[in-house]
């Protein structure tokens, strides 16, 4: 038997591509295509070419993240035109595909893995530094795919997101034991959502015992404002899950691979992803940014 025809235009294709990142999670919701958007952003900001591909096929949420929605690809002689935010950020996402943002994608694996394998062999990404993969959470048939054609063509690893608490971690466990027994390099682990930080300027303050609006935060902020303005820029911080077990850093001692640091549940981040812009290297986004710098330094 000859080798795979599928594999050998995946790996003429993508030939194209320096390095190739697959961002995974063992659960939905941990922040995993806002970790790769933002990743992507900085790449980009960095000066690097970049593609991301969303291949998180039943919720691609990559091209609102991105301010791409209701962008439409394009075919021509050399393939499929992924959609550029930037000269050097170019992304393709189902999303692009679907008629209506609304629309439900229900597909069993072969026709899911069937789209994936034409993203890697007809998308036209021409000469680039990082394809960074979004996949969709777990280790389903897709990610076996994705890793297969991947490895073909030279994989440098996978990120992998969770959130402080147990049930998360009990996921990152299986999808580390994943990567070992695929042999996908694990880069580190990301601790997403990890306690919520916001300057003090931006809390809403509630009287004790009660719940929801009142005046009570106008009254606090102007205290500070008159008594202690300099406390206005103060960072508060609470842990909103439960990490007294040791969160992602004690998994990833335990588990032999690195840690990439924490990212905190920051507002304007969420905010940024909403608006789909990059969080970066925005002033704004105080709480998150550092963070992220220092991961990306660490890739
Ligand atoms: P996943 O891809 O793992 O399903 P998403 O990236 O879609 O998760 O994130 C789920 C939601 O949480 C989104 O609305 C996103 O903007 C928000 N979010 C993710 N990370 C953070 C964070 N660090 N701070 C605030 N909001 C976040």
């Amino acid at each position: 038997k000859g080798p795979d025809p599928d594999v050998v235009a995946i790996v003429e294709r993508l030939a194209t591509v320096k390095h190739k990142l697959l961002v995974l999670s063992g659960k939905g919701g941990v922040g995993k295509s806002t970790f790769s958007a933002q990743l992507s952003f900085a790449l980009a900001e960095m000066d690097h070419q970049v593609g991301l591909l969303d291949i998180d096929i039943c919720g691609p949420s990559i091209p609102k993240m991105l301010g791409l929605e209701g962008q439409d690809i394009h075919q021509s002689n050399l393939g499929w035109s992924p959609v550029y935010v930037e000269s050097n950020l170019g992304v393709m996402s189902i999303g692009f595909m679907l008629p209506n943002p609304d629309d439900a994608v229900i597909w069993r694996g072969p026709r899911k893995n069937g789209l994936i394998k034409q993203f890697l062999k007809d998308v036209d990404w021409g000469e680039i530094d990082y394809l960074v993969v979004d996949a969709p959470p777990g280790t389903s048939d897709e990610h076996i795919s994705i890793v297969q054609y991947l490895q073909a063509t030279g994989i440098d690893g996978a990120i992998i997101v969770t959130t402080p608490q147990q049930v998360s971690l009990i996921d990152v466990r299986k999808e580390i034991n994943f990567c070992k027994k695929v042999g996908v390099p694990v880069l580190g682990v990301v601790e997403n959502m990890s306690g919520l930080r916001q300057p003090l300027s931006d809390l809403s303050f509630v009287k004790p015992g009660e719940a929801g609006e009142t005046d009570a935060t106008e009254w606090a902020l102007n205290y500070i404002k008159e008594k202690a303005p300099e406390l206005l820029s103060v960072m508060a911080c609470s842990e909103v899950f439960d990490s007294s077990k040791g969160g992602a850093e004690k998994m990833c001692r335990e588990m032999g691979v690195p840690f990439l640091g924490k990212v905190p549940m920051d507002p304007q981040l969420c905010k940024a992803a909403e608006e789909g812009r990059s969080c970066f290297s925005d002033q704004k986004c105080g709480a998150s940014a550092p963070a992220l710098q220092s991961i990306v330094k660490k890739l």
